[in-house]
């Protein structure tokens, strides 16, 4: 798992959470509802564990865009697109 998966995990991972929390918690079937929740903060847990600079381990910001430099130690990341 490195910087670039985890961050793209966390995008998908918090829509799609968000889309099925919504969508069946308007639904008599709740508990799939708590399934999005638990998605959501999966993927926000995985972020805290892997969203970090492949050179120094300091974690990026989770709320921000993805850096092109590691703010701690200037490290260049790689910006293709995954
Ligand atoms: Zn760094």
């Amino acid at each position: 798992m490195d910087y670039k998966k985890s961050y793209l995990i966390k995008e998908i991972g918090l829509w799609v959470g968000l889309a099925i929390a919504i969508i069946f918690g308007l639904t008599e079937i709740e508990w799939i509802a708590f399934v999005g929740v638990v998605i959501m903060l999966g993927s926000i847990f995985q972020t805290c564990m892997y969203y970090k600079c492949p050179n120094c381990n300091k974690p990026f910001n989770i709320r921000s865009k993805k850096p092109n430099y590691c703010p701690e130690c200037g490290y260049k990341l790689e910006d293709e697109d995954v």
